[in-house]
Order: C-alpha cells, then structure tokens, then sequence
C-alpha cells in the first residue's frame, strides 16, 4: 500500500491527505494532553472512543442540517472528512459555569448561566489561546462579520442539538469548544463543523451525582479516563451496554 502524506500532527490527532481531491483522512490518537500539553499521557482506546462519539455527534448534526465535514468513519481510529481551512478561533459555547469562567468570574462551578454565553479563543498554542472579542477578530481579519453571523448561529444550534442529545441520557453539557472549517464548491465556500465533537472538548457532568464524565477526570486526575467516555458511548448507544459475552464453542456432530 502507498503511504499517505501526512499533513498534520496535532495532539490528539494526525490529518492525512485522503482518497479524493478535497478530503482528509483524520485518525485519532490515544494521547491526552492538557493545560497547554505540560501534562501528557497515552490513554489506551481513548481514540477508538473519540472516533466513534465524533461520529455519533457529527451524523447527528449533518441529519439536522448543520454542516460538518465529516463524511464516514473508516475503521476504528479513522474518519474521512472533507478538507477545510480551519480558522483560528477555538469557539466556547456555555450553559454553566465551569472551567475558566468560574475562575476568571468568580462565579462557582455548576452555577445556571442565565443564557448561553459564546467566547472565541485565538488557536495559538504559544500563546495559549487567548481569549480574543469580535473586534479582534475582524481587526485582524481572521474571520468577516458574515462568517461570524455564521459562526454564531452554527455554535448555538450545534448547542441546542448536544444539550437534547445529552439530557436524553442523563448528562449536563456544561459546555464545549469546536472549530469551524471553510469548505469551498468552486467560488461559493460556506462554514461547517470542523475538527472533533468527543468528551476531549466538552464538560459532561451526570444530572444525578454530577460525576464528570470528560477530560476533566485526566486534568484533575479523578480517575480513569476510559471508564467515563466507555459510559458516555455507552448511554448514546455508540457501543453496546453490555460487553460481548464469548460463548463457548459447541461441537456439533
Ligand atoms: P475552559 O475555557 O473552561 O478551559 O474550556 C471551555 C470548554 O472548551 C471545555 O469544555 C474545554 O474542554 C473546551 N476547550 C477549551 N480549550 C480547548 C482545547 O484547546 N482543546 C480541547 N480539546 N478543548 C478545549
């Protein structure tokens, strides 16, 4: 088989050139990284899960009419998308506080937003992701004011869309990050859903106990990874909610 080209290696994830012009392949790692990669470790299966939970969310939106890139799964760790440029804001969407909010506001975790709040970060890792405003965004021309009416519609609907599919299963989405890709037909480009929706970039909290159920366990160190995005997958129905019993072989005469 010939080796794909390697396009990208990013922390949780390596983009390959896909099969077809316009398509990437995206595989997803076992690595966990947090507070700007200074603590680092390989979780085994962590990328199986965000794969298929990526998919889940991503076929769910695309059947909703929120445009994503994502095309199919491929196997276990890899996906095809349509390739996108991705611009440079990490887009938070909040329904409570949690994370830097409550730390920057003073506000206490889990407290009720009274709607919910959008905050652009500038993706530079060097720089840590600074919190950035509109003004800043057009300034430096990183997105127009069209592509953030855009941008701003696509986050409340992919919000509104994760909050129902969560409570349905008896999780809080708290809050969440996605990118969002241009995707270009000839002259015309429109924006979509881009990189990954999983655990890795959402707080997910039980409605009964408030058990956290993504990253959060791995940067806070409060427990196994696996076990919470195995129980997130499991209450989607993504994978089954019973491990596969082996059954014994019978000889037949
Ligand atoms: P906070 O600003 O409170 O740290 O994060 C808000 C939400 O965005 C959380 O759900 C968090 O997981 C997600 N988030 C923020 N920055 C990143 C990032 O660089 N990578 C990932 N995977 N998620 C992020």
């Amino acid at each position: 088989m010939a080796r794909r080209k390697k396009i990208y290696e990013g922390k949780a994830k390596i983009l390959y050139e896909g099969p077809e012009p316009g398509t990437i392949v995206q595989y997803f790692k076992d690595d966990a990284t947090a507070f700007n990669a200074q603590k680092h470790a390989t979780i085994e299966g962590k990328g199986v899960l965000n794969n298929r939970l990526s998919e889940f969310f991503m076929t769910g939106l695309n059947a909703i009419g929120v445009p994503t890139h994502f095309i199919r799964r491929l196997n276990m760790r890899e996906q095809l998308c349509r390739s996108c440029e991705i611009i440079p804001l990490e887009v938070v969407v909040r329904n409570y506080a949690a994370g830097s909010l409550a730390k920057r506001l003073g506000i206490e975790e889990g407290t009720a937003l009274p709607r919910p709040i959008v905050e652009y970060y500038y993706k530079d890792d060097k720089l840590g992701d600074p919190m950035v405003t509109e003004e800043h965004i057009a300034a430096f021309n990183w997105a127009s004011q069209q592509d953030m009416d855009d941008i701003l519609a696509l986050a409340l609907r992919v919000n509104d869309f994760l909050s129902g599919v969560m409570i349905a299963v008896g999780i809080r989405l708290v809050d969440f990050k996605i990118e969002i890709g241009r995707v270009y037909d000839g002259d015309y480009q429109r924006l979509v859903v881009a990189d990954e929706i999983s655990p890795d970039s959402c707080r997910l909290w039980d409605i009964e106990t408030g058990q956290k159920l993504d990253k959060d366990v791995f940067r806070r160190d409060l427990g196994s990874l696996t076990d919470a995005y195995t129980e997130v997958a499991r209450r989607l129905g993504v994978i089954p909610n019973e491990p596969t019993k082996m059954t014994k072989p019978t000889l037949i005469n």
